[in-house]
């Protein structure tokens, strides 16, 4: 018996709805070979909440087939023609016992595969409540896959991700460029470089159902996916870097008798920001402004609604990038267009957050 375990890493509120398909699709394939199984996501709510990065998991608990190898038939076999696999119940009470005490945590304790939307958060993830940038492959498993939506390569990404003690492998799917719902590029790649989590042919036959007219053409996307994805293997680092900002131990928040009266919840400072609340880790895009273009008129600093750009003209509203979350409403304010989002992927040699 053994648990496996999918992460997904996405952005809210966009990419929150896709999240939820890919734990759908992962889960209804461990029922269709006879596997219980559970799928949540971890959305923890802001009060401006466009880009926050989020997290879902399907965790799985299985006996472990040589899935594998049939999966390999499998995909020579037209998506059309390829029936479903035949559930075996015979291990479910077993598995189910073992699985019982997955649902009680808040995330899984490893995971043998992280697929990823945006390819900016190979970053690091901050969910909004948990203070501290995580890593990308934080739960990933010694020896399991990161399998990213991206048109760049994985050694360009690979520039941008914490170096870690663990092997891995770092797989690319250009997944926007193959269908709508990016998600089944990604469940097709993680097919190939992660097997032995569900397997193909369950895979194939839970699209098929759910995407009823449409479902051999969806099928054939995740058929595609497997064909195309390319991956480096990653080796272990020496040692791993320092976080630049690290989740907060619960021994260090004040305790209830350490609290001011009344529960005062002190407002952040006259142009200034809260130092609690960093939104950097929601940005896909950064504000840059031409110098050549830019009037002065204030106006990015005023309508910034983190606060995160200096009030001094003369540092032509400098951005605090600890704050600055890419919402591009500065960009979108400026009358003289001088600000242009630029995909934060694009500034390379830079401190890993
Ligand atoms: S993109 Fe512009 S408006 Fe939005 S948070 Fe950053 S500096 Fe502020």
């Amino acid at each position: 018996m053994a648990i496996f375990a999918v992460e997904f890493d996405g952005r809210g509120v966009t990419q929150t709805a896709l999240m939820r398909a890919a734990s759908e699709i992962i889960c209804s394939a461990a029922d269709k070979e006879g596997f219980p199984s559970l799928g949540y996501e971890r959305y923890d709510d802001a009060p401006d909440r466009v880009g926050v990065p989020i997290k879902g998991f399907s965790i799985i608990s299985r006996t472990v087939p040589s899935s594998y190898e049939r999966d390999l038939e499998d995909v020579a076999i037209d998506v059309e023609k390829l029936s479903p696999p035949t559930p075996d119940y015979s291990n479910y009470q077993v598995c189910y016992d073992e699985l019982a005490p997955e649902a009680m945590l808040y995330e899984p304790r490893a995971v043998d595969a992280v697929l990823v939307l945006d390819d900016t958060l190979v970053k690091g993830e901050e969910p909004w409540a948990y203070i501290g940038v995580q890593p990308i492959h934080e739960k990933l498993k010694d020896g399991g896959a990161i399998i990213v939506n991206s048109k760049r390569d994985p050694e360009y990404l690979l520039e941008f991700i914490h170096p870690t003690t663990k092997r891995y492998k770092l797989a690319v799917i250009d997944a926007d460029s193959m269908d709508k719902i990016i998600i089944l590029p990604l469940i097709g790649a993680m097919l190939r470089v992660a097997p032995g989590i569900v397997s193909y042919r369950a895979v194939i036959a839970t699209v098929k159902e759910r995407y009823k007219a449409e479902g051999v053409k969806k099928a054939q996307v995740i058929k595609d996916a497997y064909n195309k994805v390319r991956w480096i293997e990653v080796p272990p680092a020496k040692q791993p870097i320092q976080i630049k900002r690290k989740m907060r131990l619960f021994e260090e928040f004040p305790k209830w008798h350490e609290m001011p009266e009344g529960i005062v919840v002190y407002a952040p400072p006259v142009n200034g920001s809260n130092p609690h609340f960093k939104t950097d880790t929601f940005r896909t895009y950064r504000p840059i402004t031409d110098p050549n273009k830019c009037n002065k008129d204030g106006l990015c600093w005023l309508y910034c609604p983190d606060s995160a750009r200096s009030p001094d003209p003369e540092t032509l509203f400098a951005v605090n990038l600890e704050y600055c979350k890419g919402c591009g409403v500065c960009a979108e304010v400026c009358p003289t267009k001088a600000i242009k989002m630029v995909n934060e992927l694009d500034f390379r040699g830079e401190k890993i957050w």
